[in-house]
């Protein structure tokens, strides 16, 4: 006899929590940018996030630089990009970059200060809430199941968009997805290290103090406990490959500690003081949407009539951001717009992008800039009752200069 490897989960009723015009799934960059910016229209719009705080990896794995402001001489973004920094400045915390207008926020400030922004637009937010899967009538998303502490409920929303970065929401619905891995990393870090002491340590016995260093660091993946650890081959879409990771990193990076406690001067006293709450995670699934960005489209600054945001950043494979520098593209409305669902876009580092385009359309700049897109279109296509495929970009685009976009032109 076949052995079954599922069960039926039996049918039942799930209560409707909320029933809004536009539902944010994700309070990473993207879903803050998308949830403000479609609020502002005027919209019922509702933005659920698995965790208790906002800011996605900027909070979840301090990532603090918001990069790919400028294009490597100026700077060019503007919008919801722009706000966030001014509205951390007088609160002292922002720390001014480059001359691109790159910045870095503190983490926390940033959450409190990302729900206000979306509560100040007339958005609500609900923390501690897992989106599961969309509510689907055919192929059009008409809501999503979540999951809380308050069970499992039902939020109806004429519009979706997926902010989750792994594109849960559209993948579930049945977008076609592209899922490669990039570098996971951990943050982790420690306090206690005895600099001086290392130094005099190495000066003195610069042998044993090479051969202790090659020990720790085989210990640790390659890299002494105080430094990035790239993984690779992780996916960060299955749950028993986060919780390997997860355990694997913790493990290996304790045991080097402990190692180099023991064995070298300077570190007697070394401390893990924090590590990320959530891995972090570079890349994973992208959707296929109505046009895929391409890595030449970047490289050449190509213009696309359907354009929602003007950008110069550029990051390499190798980490080298701005090189080349000076460019002027477009990312086009139809790289948010999911094939084959309706009633839902994306918006974040899941859009609809190569590889290596990807590695650019990742970074907090492009993901505030495609959220504000995605929920400024979500908000017009409840508006029209117009599916956001169908919407005319040229709306679009007015919105989004009125609120102070960058579209290539003032
Ligand atoms: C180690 C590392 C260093 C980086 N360094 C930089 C840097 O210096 N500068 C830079 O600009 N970029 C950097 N990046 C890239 C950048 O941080 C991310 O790509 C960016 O934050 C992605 O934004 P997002 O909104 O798409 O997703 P995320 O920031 O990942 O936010 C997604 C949010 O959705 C929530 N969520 C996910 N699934 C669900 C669900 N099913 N239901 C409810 N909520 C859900 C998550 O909890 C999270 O809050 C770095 C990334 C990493 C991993």
């Amino acid at each position: 006899m076949e052995k079954k490897n599922y069960v039926l989960e039996p049918g039942r009723k799930i209560p409707v929590r909320e029933k809004v015009d536009v539902l944010v799934a994700g309070g990473g960059p993207a879903g803050i940018a998308a949830a403000i910016s479609a609020a502002r229209l005027g919209v019922r719009t509702m933005l659920v996030e698995r965790y208790g705080y906002l800011g996605g990896m900027i909070t979840g794995s301090h990532v603090v630089w918001v990069l790919g402001v400028g294009d490597g001489y100026h700077p060019k973004a503007r919008g919801i990009i722009q706000e966030i920094r001014q509205r951390l400045e007088p609160l002292e915390a922002v720390t001014p970059g480059n001359e691109c207008g790159d910045y870095a926020v503190d983490a926390e400030v940033f959450k409190w200060q990302a729900a206000e922004m979306i509560e100040e637009s007339g958005g609500q937010i609900l923390l501690h809430t897992l989106a599961c899967q969309p509510i689907l009538q055919g192929n059009r998303v008409c809501g999503l199941y979540t999951e809380s502490k308050s069970g499992r409920q039902a939020i109806l929303a004429s519009v979706v968009v997926d902010c989750t970065a792994d594109a849960d929401i559209a993948y579930r619905g049945g977008c076609p997805c592209d899922n490669q891995t990039h570098d996971v990393t951990l943050r982790i870090v420690l306090e206690g290290v005895d600099e001086r002491k290392v130094k005099s340590f190495a000066a003195e016995e610069p042998r044993r103090y090479q051969e202790i260093i090659e020990k720790a660091t085989s210990l640790n993946g390659g890299v002494l406990p105080n430094q990035t650890r790239y993984l690779k081959n992780i996916d960060v879409t299955d749950a028993t490959s986060l919780s390997r990771t997860e355990i694997q990193v913790r493990k290996e990076c304790f045991t080097a500690l402990y190692f180099l406690r023991k064995n070298l001067p300077g570190w007697e006293k070394v401390r893990v003081r924090e590590t990320g709450p959530q891995l972090g995670v570079r890349q994973s699934r992208r959707i296929h949407g109505e046009y895929r960005l391409t890595d030449e489209d970047l490289r050449t600054s190509r213009h696309f009539p359907d354009t929602v945001a003007r950008l110069g950043v550029y990051l390499a494979a190798n980490y080298v951001l701005y090189e080349p520098k000076g460019l002027d593209y477009d990312i086009p409305y139809r790289c948010l717009v999911p094939l084959e669902i309706d009633g839902l876009l994306v918006a974040g580092r899941c859009v609809s992008a190569d590889y290596a385009a990807a590695n650019s359309m990742r970074l907090i700049v492009p993901c505030l800039a495609t959220g504000q897109a995605a929920g400024v279109a979500a908000a017009i296509s409840v508006r029209e009752k117009i599916q956001p495929r169908k919407l005319t970009p040229a709306k679009i685009q007015t919105a989004l200069k009125k609120q102070g976009v960058y579209l290539g032109t003032d």
